[in-house]
């Protein structure tokens, strides 16, 4: 074990404390039925690219407007880029105009939020309910139905086209 890896176990616990802690502050984590898949932060580092690593895993940000998602118009499902499991689906993406694939809700009981604290303003993170890979935050300033604007990272999803096939759960 490296030196480096001992840093990084130590910033994971050190994550999963706060984490614990944000969730108590905000009442309550959303729960959910998902059963869920959790590998050790360095079995995903092996299997993802690493930009998809730095979002999903390290709670990166993909710099705007830099994901083909953004543009996808087609029918389909966009599914967790980590472990395949079906976020979102088509008919509730929408132009936000921000640069960053949005859809007004996910499929019902598939993404799980905290409270992330890192800016001055506290935001809503959100995450696969199965992986627990971040996928971004969802906002308050969405269009109808829902109001709420899903701001995801497109190199957290993979867009599978209707008719296709849905990849298989990573890890079933
Ligand atoms: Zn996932």
């Amino acid at each position: 074990m490296s030196r480096r890896d001992v840093l990084k176990g130590t910033l994971g616990a050190i994550g999963l404390a706060l984490t614990g802690r944000r969730a108590v502050a905000e009442g309550a984590s959303s729960e959910s039925a998902i059963e869920r898949f959790v590998l050790p932060k360095s079995e995903w580092r092996k299997r993802l690219a690493p930009e998809a690593y730095a979002v999903l895993f390290e709670e990166g940000t993909e710099r705007a407007r830099t994901s083909p998602l953004e543009q996808e118009k087609r029918p389909g499902t966009f599914v967790c880029a980590a472990c395949m499991l079906p976020l979102f689906e088509s008919s509730t993406k929408f132009e936000s105009g921000t640069g960053w694939p949005s859809f007004f809700r996910a499929i019902e009981g598939r993404v799980a939020t905290k409270l992330d604290l890192k800016l001055i303003l506290p935001r809503t993170e959100y995450h696969c309910a199965r992986c627990g890979g971040h996928q971004g935050h969802v906002f308050d300033d969405g269009p109808p139905p829902t109001g709420l604007r899903y701001c995801n990272n497109g190199v957290a999803l993979r867009f599978v086209p209707e008719g296709e096939p849905l990849p298989a759960l990573v890890g079933s």
